[in-house]
């Protein structure tokens, strides 16, 4: 039996497979790799600058939620930004938040390419990752929206209903001031807030374990970078993640967030 004709085919069958992958990747890629971002307020000498960022990852929604609700509020002036400017990035991982993925093909895990010395190479960077440096480095405060899979309290290993700032005097402030302001709200035990601090802050821990916790820092995140160059930052997670709360429940926690840092700077 002549077997040519057959590999001929399957070898057909695998190019033509192969360049549809590498035409949908190309596009796919220039669809995703595309941040959308939204400037209110002035930038004069006083005022300060704060960045809010939701869905780096596309299965944890809540903060993207509620910054489009604060956008609309502005919008149709039922919210007044009296001071200050604020940079909305809502979408921060469009595709995957559209297909409710952690991350999607062609573009991976966004909060795992961040650097990790300020020596790097721009070159390198992810398009997205290096339009988040660029308004990072406008910025007097930055806000990270994450949601987990769990509540910290359960000590199931979710990081779900934390706040990690970055280790600078604002930071660990305004991670007191949302943490009061988020557990006030919260009835059951099991659900509130915990602030997880780096080794800096072990007698943070010792004096109030029931606050405070150590924070597993991870390398190549957001929050890693934010730490390194020193910015003004708080990471949230919710909990979270295939709807364990009700999505109402979180936004309204993200917005909770969201209204302690900007009345912190009296924005509104
Ligand atoms: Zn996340």
């Amino acid at each position: 039996m002549n077997y040519i004709p057959i590999v001929i085919i399957i070898l057909l069958i695998i190019t033509l497979f192969v360049m549809f992958y590498l035409y949908c990747g190309f596009y796919f890629k220039d669809i995703c790799n595309n941040l959308e971002y939204f400037y209110y307020g002035e930038s004069t000498p006083t005022n300060k600058t704060i960045l809010i960022l939701g869905g780096i990852h596309g299965n944890e929604p809540a903060g993207s939620k509620a910054i489009l609700q604060l956008m609309n509020d502005i919008n149709i002036n039922k919210v007044k930004i009296n001071n200050n400017r604020i940079i909305f990035v809502p979408y921060v991982n469009y595709c995957a938040l559209r297909l409710n993925k952690r991350q999607v093909p062609f573009i991976g895990d966004l909060n795992r390419k961040f650097p990790i010395t300020e020596n790097y190479n721009e070159d390198d960077l992810n398009p997205i990752v290096k339009k988040i440096i660029i308004m990072m480095k406008q910025s007097d405060f930055i806000i990270d929206f994450h949601e987990g899979w769990g509540f910290y309290k359960e000590k199931t290993g979710s990081i779900g209903s934390t706040i990690t700032p970055t280790n600078t005097d604002i930071s660990n402030q305004l991670a007191d001031l949302v943490y009061d302001n988020l557990n006030k709200s919260i009835t059951e035990d099991y659900k509130k807030f915990t602030i997880l601090v780096d080794e800096t802050y072990n007698d943070k821990i010792k004096n109030n374990p029931d606050k405070y916790a150590k924070n597993e820092d991870i390398k190549y995140t957001l929050r890693y970078y934010a730490n390194l160059t020193k910015e003004n930052y708080i990471l949230i997670e919710t909990s979270g993640q295939n709807d364990i709360q009700d999505l109402d429940v979180r936004t309204s926690q993200a917005r909770t967030i969201i209204d302690t840092v900007l009345n912190f700077y009296n924005t509104y």
